[in-house]
């Protein structure tokens, strides 16, 4: 069964995070815990993780299609001590906000080497932080997304994320979230039937289908191998829908949240049951 949604607003509360989600028809959805554009955030009340797992309940979601997402302020492969001790310190805040939502999943992006480290030696430390904050936490899963390599971000390439996960200790506690968009932007061609299967093939050969842990579905505005991080509406891209019917038909995408990211927000709902009807017509 395919679960889709998209990255809701925590206006008001995450508690809202539920409702927002149900209001569009989804049936996962992907959350900030906190402000994203800041580092420091009040603690999680009682009373709001309460509500938040009560709405979750109501409205039938379960942890495994809820997928987070931490601050874009955090760089885990930071070239210099500060900005990496800065971020490995919020990335830890955010999986214990994760854990007291009763949540099991952190997606986040992997890092940059700002120009000043080599790709390999910024996910070497991505890694180190990774070990450091599953050490101090138990439920949680690391899901590293794939980037479209836009400036000195890495991750833009399956080799990378590979790179990144053999030097995590507890492989069981860490995985991988494709986005469509930054796949495409970073040079894989999925446009194609071929270059979709092609794409997925390698990805399996590379990383492994096992640590696919969510999919973030978006159209791009620009070409392949731009690595141009800008989403589109799907079907309003680069991309077309195509690459979208494909992938509510692959099976191996089943029981993983899949998120939109999508700029028009007014256009989830239509969205999200365009999505649902290429799983049915899929059967
Ligand atoms: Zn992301
Ligand atoms: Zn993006």
């Amino acid at each position: 069964m395919k679960y889709v949604g998209a990255h809701v607003s925590i206006g008001g509360g995450v508690e809202n995070a539920p409702l927002n989600a149900r209001a569009i028809g989804a049936t996962a959805f992907a959350m900030f815990t906190k402000n994203q554009r800041q580092w420091h955030a009040k603690p999680l009340e009682a009373r709001s993780i309460e509500a938040f797992q009560r709405n979750c309940r109501e409205a039938g979601y379960d942890p495994r299609y809820i997928l987070p997402h931490d601050s874009y302020l955090i760089n885990l492969g930071h070239p210099e001590k500060e900005g990496l001790e800065k971020s490995r310190a919020a990335f830890l805040d955010e999986i214990q906000r994760c854990e007291q939502l009763g949540l099991r999943l952190l997606n986040f992006h992997p890092g940059s080497h700002l120009g000043k480290i080599s790709e390999s030696r910024s996910m070497t430390l991505i890694a180190e932080s990774i070990n450091i904050a599953l050490d101090r936490t138990r439920m949680v899963t690391a899901v590293i997304e794939n980037t479209a390599g836009q400036g000195t971000n890495v991750g833009h390439r399956f080799e990378h994320l590979a790179e990144i996960i053999d030097q995590v200790e507890d492989k069981s506690r860490v995985g991988v979230c494709l986005d469509s968009c930054h796949a495409y932007a970073s040079g894989y061609d999925i446009k194609s039937e071929q270059g979709y299967l092609a794409a997925m093939d390698q990805f399996d050969r590379v990383v492994g289908f096992a640590y696919l842990k969510g999919m973030h579905l978006n159209d791009a505005k620009k070409d392949t191998g731009s690595r141009v991080d800008r989403h589109a509406s799907l079907g309003q891209g680069t991309m077309g829908l195509d690459p979208f019917r494909w992938l509510m038909r692959d099976r191996r995408l089943d029981n993983i949240p899949l998120i939109l990211e999508t700029p028009d927000e007014t256009l989830w709902a239509e969205e999200i049951a365009l999505l649902k009807r290429l799983a049915a017509e899929a059967g």
